[in-house]
């Protein structure tokens, strides 16, 4: 295993403190990434010397504020490979990107003959702005399931999408069952039915390459506090066709272009979308997460948190009384973990790994139809990043042993 990883652990202090007098292992990346020395100066470089409102000021703090977000935007264009600055807008993060897609090109285009198509395995994020849509414009909401395995079910998929669906919105990675999905494919399908795909990328664009313009998607949503950047900022890649023709999310300063008392007009993307002041300092952060993650290279990190999975998941199944939600099969699983301990509550196990400074999430994860799917009301949730090891594995699988003692 790549131990050049266990060193970039000494950038992110956080990891370096006891809890409960032992030792921390943080295995709730899936809920936000810890934050390296790199981006916490990174925030207060900023603060402390170029703070100053963006786009408005032409006093030399205002410029180089604004040369500095500007830059940030370019970071995530070339990150993501978006064609153009003009298709990535900053907003707080995954939900109000996939808000801002839902009450403008959503509340535009849908009607009540129309159909939206989800999948089981979605956050409530991707899940409850298309619902209340469907709700308010009197169209349909329609769900593709899972295999047996847990992956999603593609024949379901094909089946599903058809010349009523307007709207196709998947995540790209699951925060629960640990399936990356077929993105491309299911552009495809969209496309192929003249509908949009928006794909929630809050688990995805953290842990490999992602790639807009090879996916084809229509819109792609992300948050920077799941990839090393600083919590309230995140960001909404759209096609420039689509943005052009969509009204503004909000209204306010810094979106218009000329105002009357009677009417206005709205600027250029990105600005349209980005109304009153943003937060300039996140997206600054997320910049230089960027440069981290870059200089790691996001296929090394794909690659070792699938060794520290391979690592991990045989030995959990063998555990006995011991249920993993997902695929079992170690080459399709990425670095989210979610697994119930037969008889135990899982909020019972979170407590009892946490006395063993053993970090995981336990709860529904803001996926409660998949829990009901699932026929559970939660399951204990661990979730990789790089700079977790194979010896944060061991800790974890030895503190299940413990609670499972503990409570027999
Ligand atoms: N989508 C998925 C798959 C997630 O895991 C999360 C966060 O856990 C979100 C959306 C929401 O992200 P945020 O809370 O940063 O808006």
């Amino acid at each position: 295993m790549d131990n050049r990883f266990q060193k970039t652990r000494n950038d992110f202090p956080i990891l370096n403190q006891k809890v409960n007098d032992e030792s921390l292992v943080y295995l709730d990346n899936a809920a936000t990434s810890q934050k390296p020395n790199q981006v916490i100066d990174e925030l207060v470089r900023f603060y402390r010397n170029d703070n100053a409102n963006v786009h408005r000021s032409v006093h030399t703090l205002g410029e180089r504020a604004t040369e500095e977000y500007e830059t940030a935007r370019q970071k995530v264009q070339k990150f993501i490979n978006a064609k153009d600055t003009r298709e990535v807008i900053f907003t707080k993060g995954t939900t109000d990107s996939l808000n801002l897609v839902a009450s403008t090109y959503g509340a535009e285009n849908i009607t009540a003959s129309d159909e939206i198509v989800i999948s089981i395995m979605e956050h409530h994020s991707n899940l409850i702005p298309w619902q209340q849509l469907a709700i308010k414009k009197g169209a349909t909401l329609k769900y593709i399931g899972l295999t047996a395995d847990g992956q999603l079910d593609m024949e379901d998929a094909q089946s599903k999408i058809t010349d009523k669906t307007k709207i196709v919105a998947i995540a790209h990675v699951s925060n629960v069952l640990g399936v990356t999905n077929d993105i491309k494919k299911i552009a495809q399908i969209a496309h192929s039915h003249n509908a949009v795909i928006v794909v929630d990328g809050a688990q995805a664009v953290p842990h490999m390459k992602v790639d807009v313009q090879d996916l084809k998607v229509d819109f792609y949503a992300f948050s920077g506090h799941k990839m090393l950047g600083p919590m309230g900022i995140g960001v909404l890649y759209g096609k420039t066709a689509l943005l052009n023709k969509m009204s503004p999310y909000q209204y306010g300063g810094e979106m218009i272009d000329f105002v009357e008392k009677d009417f206005s007009t709205w600027t250029e993307l990105p600005w349209k979308f980005e109304a009153g002041t943003q937060n300039v300092a996140g997206a600054i952060g997320l910049g230089r997460a960027i440069d981290y993650l870059t200089t790691i290279g996001m296929d090394n990190i794909a690659k070792y948190e699938t060794e520290l999975v391979s690592y991990l998941l045989p030995r959990l199944l063998r555990i006995d009384s011991i249920e993993v939600y997902g695929p079992h099969d170690v080459g399709i699983h990425n670095g989210v973990v979610s697994f119930n301990i037969k008889g135990l509550h899982p909020h019972d196990v979170a407590t009892a790994l946490d006395m063993d400074g053993v970090a995981v999430r336990a709860g529904h994860h803001c996926a409660q139809p998949l829990m009901k799917y699932l026929g559970v009301v939660a399951t204990v949730r661990a979730s990789f990043y790089f700079y977790n090891s194979k010896a944060d594995a061991d800790k974890l699988l030895q503190a299940i042993a413990e609670t499972k003692e503990f409570f027999n």
